[in-house]
């Protein structure tokens, strides 16, 4: 048996699409744990989702203060340059 096909629902052959759902969307009979993620699985499901959203916002900060600190660095330089000369 292909173990990537999606898992059905015992009871009423449902295709089962959202694994962590413990409950047949079609009849709502409960779904055996070897369909469903355990809630262990769900929190590390979780969890990797929300690092990665956290990385994306740190990313997208850390270019923003790039470009907001980088302008000012350039100004300063160029002033000094002018006082200089
Ligand atoms: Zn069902």
């Amino acid at each position: 048996m292909d173990s990537n096909a999606s898992p059905t629902c015992p009871d009423c052959g449902f295709r089962i699409f959202n694994r962590r759902y413990p409950k047949c969307e079609s009849c709502g009979a409960l779904l055996p744990d070897s369909i469903v993620y355990t809630s262990a699985e769900r929190s590390a499901i979780f969890e990797a989702e929300r690092l990665g959203r956290e990385a994306r916002e740190r990313e997208a900060r850390a270019r923003e203060s790039d470009t907001v600190s980088g302008v000012p660095d350039e100004l300063a330089a160029t002033e000094t340059i002018i006082r200089l000369s």
